[in-house]
């Protein structure tokens, strides 16, 4: 019963984050993620990589025992494969969030199985067999939806957004990770689509706290 406690939780931190606006989106969002188990787990989930700061995130990891999901991009992948093969040798899951990063409900469909296909290829070559896809900036419709589930594909979205991406402190991001972990919560920040070193220096002040309070850290179901 505790998850159902934890989408009001979750809908007014995010609705905070995003204004209001974007509320019924988020809703959405929640609905789609499949997750909110009552156990003090948080999914964190790393879109956009490999990077640059990959490895600083895999550091900080693996020191506080935290597995995780990462959503790669194709393209960026393609050039990184030891960095992928590494991330999933300590543990954690790799996912589909396409190639070029396009916004999949404005894709022809060519370009739409392209998105989709070429990055499963990619991962496939690095040993990830999951079906788990994240479409850029959550921007799915019914037409995306069907060729997800033409390939056996899932969407999965998050419930909070740190707003890593956009830079604004590691202190910031630190308050906004402790303050909105809940039991359940699928977590979204980035190691890839530019600078990601205050994410993961915040990380790496953020999990030890939230370890002390009993959170344990794992990939999302199904994935
Ligand atoms: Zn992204």
């Amino acid at each position: 019963m505790r998850s159902l406690r934890l989408v009001p939780a979750l809908l007014t931190v995010g609705i905070l984050l995003l204004g209001c606006s974007t509320a019924e989106k988020l809703v959405d969002r929640v609905a789609d993620t499949g997750s909110g188990s009552g156990d003090r787990v948080l999914y964190l989930t790393f879109d956009d990589g490999p990077g640059g700061d990959t490895e600083k995130y895999l550091d900080v990891l693996r020191a506080n025992n935290a597995k995780a999901t990462f959503f790669l991009v194709g393209r960026n992948l393609e050039s990184r494969h030891e960095l992928a093969k590494k991330t999933l040798a300590e543990g954690h899951v790799l996912a589909n969030h396409s190639w070029n990063h396009t916004i999949l409900t404005n894709d022809g469909d060519e370009e739409l199985s392209r998105e989709l296909d070429d990055t499963a290829k990619e991962l496939q070559a690095v040993g990830a067999t999951g079906k788990c896809m994240r479409p850029p900036t959550g921007a799915i419709d019914p037409r995306v939806k069907k060729a997800l589930d033409q390939r056996g594909m899932t969407s999965k979205l998050w419930h909070v957004d740190i707003g890593d991406w956009r830079n604004p402190g590691v202190d910031a991001i630190v308050d906004t990770l402790l303050s909105s972990a809940k039991p359940g919560a699928v977590i979204l920040m980035h190691d890839g689509g530019g600078d990601r070193a205050q994410g993961a220096e915040a990380l790496a002040k953020a999990l030890p706290q939230l370890v002390a309070q009993g959170y344990t850290f794992a990939p999302l179901p199904g994935c």
